[in-house]
């Protein structure tokens, strides 16, 4: 697109002595420390944007966007989309259907009482992300267990450090039952504008939460989508997001929608890799295009249906290898099968860990075909995980 880019990262970029001018580092877990280094950087360089790639740098570039006078976020709107209990609080209060919700301070062990609650809950850290230390709870014994392992990963180092404060809390809230659909939309202006709803046609009822399969377009009745949408844009309104990247994820009952979760990001992953607009171009491009003030209102997805499963790691150990790589491209309607965990690297599954074994991509005449290839492709799939003690 002809955009001259700096990117920022925690760690210097190992070719910035070789294209100075190209890399800034950033001190990313203070999110003022950093802002302030990216307005030092537009005195010499000036920026037309600042652009966001997760749940923290979100925070980031709405206070540097703020100080430099372009669009952006409220600084205290992407902070509410990244703490868990912030977005719940904002929701409620502004009467959008939301779990309800406590936060618990860690002690040594929950006091006694404290799991004396409605059941099924689901109990999680606050700012983590990708389900990590999510997990349900059906009766106290299972509330304790859940709460002891999510205080053991709370007080790993790199998370404690991350988290601060709230690596010290736990959010407890009640189950919402139902089908699970994700929202991908960009604001503009506080306007917005839906890119695509994929359905999670896996059910996700615990005790983890892995991801599995997002296929679009939606097969929900088409009111179910407006209320998706509107409930969306709802919670937007009310934690105050206005521009660039959003992603929602919601729960359908008989109720209606319930927004579990929304993050002013685009989809995690490679999933994007899915979506295609207008004469081929990528979520990416939509961003940027957006962020530099370019027209996006007339572009929409192109038509044809298509999912992505991202390969969930089902148990602890050292990945030797993967078979079946080219039986899985072969199923027709597969794109693509994309390994992103390492071998000889160690793998750790939900809820401890975030990441996932890879992706497949898929297309199909319908989304229930594309759903289905993807499904064959992962049978073929086979991954030789050697237990870690075995070394
Ligand atoms: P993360 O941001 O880490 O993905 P979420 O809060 O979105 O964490 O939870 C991850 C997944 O866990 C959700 O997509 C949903 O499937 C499930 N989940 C989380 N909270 C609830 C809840 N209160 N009721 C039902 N399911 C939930």
């Amino acid at each position: 697109m002809a955009i001259e880019t700096v990117v920022g990262s925690e760690k210097k970029q190992a070719l910035e002595e070789i294209a100075p001018g190209t890399s800034v580092t950033l001190d990313l877990r203070d999110p003022e420390a950093a802002a302030g280094q990216i307005v030092r950087l537009a005195l010499t360089r000036p920026l037309a944007a600042v652009i966001p790639t997760d749940d923290d740098t979100a925070v980031v570039a709405a206070i540097a966007s703020a100080r430099l006078g372009l669009p952006h976020n409220p600084p205290e709107a992407a902070v509410a989309a990244r703490r868990k209990d912030l977005l719940r609080e904002r929701l409620r209060a502004a009467g959008v259907k939301t779990p309800r919700y406590r936060v618990t301070t860690i002690v040594s062990d929950p006091e006694p009482g404290a799991y004396d609650q409605p059941y099924p809950c689901v109990l999680k850290p606050t700012f983590l992300s990708a389900s990590r230390g999510v997990i349900r709870a059906n009766d106290p014994d299972e509330f304790v267990l859940a709460y002891r392992r999510i205080a053991t990963l709370l007080r790993k180092p790199d998370v404690a450090e991350r988290g601060g404060e709230a690596a010290r809390q736990i959010l407890v809230e009640e189950f919402v039952p139902g089908q699970e659909v994700a929202l991908e939309g960009l604001l503009l202006g506080g306007r917005l504008k839906t890119l695509a709803i994929f359905d999670k046609p896996d059910p996700l009822d615990g005790p983890f939460f892995e991801e599995t399969i997002y296929v679009t377009p939606s097969r929900h009745a088409p009111e179910a989508q407006r209320a998706v949408v509107e409930t969306t844009a709802a919670a937007a309104v009310a934690i105050g997001l206005r521009e660039g990247p959003i992603h929602a994820e919601l729960r359908l009952n008989e109720e209606g929608p319930w927004v579990i979760e929304l993050a002013a990001r685009s989809i995690g992953g490679l999933c994007s890799r899915v979506l295609s607009f207008g004469t081929g171009l990528s979520l990416e491009d939509l961003i940027l295009m957006h962020a530099l003030g370019r027209d996006v209102e007339p572009l929409e997805r192109e038509r044809s249906p298509a999912g992505v499963m991202m390969i969930p790691i089902l148990r602890a150990g050292i990945l030797r290898e993967v078979r079946g790589l080219d039986r899985a491209r072969d199923v027709p309607g597969i794109v693509d099968v994309t390994i992103s965990a390492a071998t000889g690297q160690p793998l750790v599954p939900l809820p401890e860990g975030s990441s996932y074994l890879g992706f497949i991509f898929a297309r199909g005449a319908s989304p229930a075909e594309a759903e289905a290839a993807l499904r064959e492709a992962h049978r073929r799939l086979a991954f030789v995980i050697e237990p870690e003690a075995r070394r």
